[in-house]
């Protein structure tokens, strides 16, 4: 069979999105989408009242509240701490 002569190599396969060989591809290779990292903190009870920084909401002491993981050091309330993940 003349099959068996032929070299491996053909058309280089380029991803249809980046353009990129397959290869160098993040999205081919399956890092599309980063990985969301919550860097929000851990539940704990409100001694203070305050606004949710999301929302805008007011929480009240003995509230559940997190902070929100950005640099304005801001709180999420319940209305808004919930990953999105579960
Ligand atoms: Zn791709
Ligand atoms: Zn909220």
């Amino acid at each position: 069979m003349a099959e068996l002569y032929r070299l491996p190599t053909g058309p280089v396969a380029r991803c249809e999105l980046t353009e990129l060989l397959v290869s160098e591809c993040a999205h081919c290779r399956g890092f599309e989408e980063e990985p969301v990292v919550s860097s929000r903190g851990q539940w704990f009870t409100a001694t203070y009242s305050g606004r949710c920084s999301n929302c805008k909401t007011s929480f009240e002491p003995g509230d559940r509240i997190r902070a929100d993981g950005f640099m304005s050091g801001g709180w999420l309330a319940e209305c808004c701490g919930e990953d999105e993940d579960g």
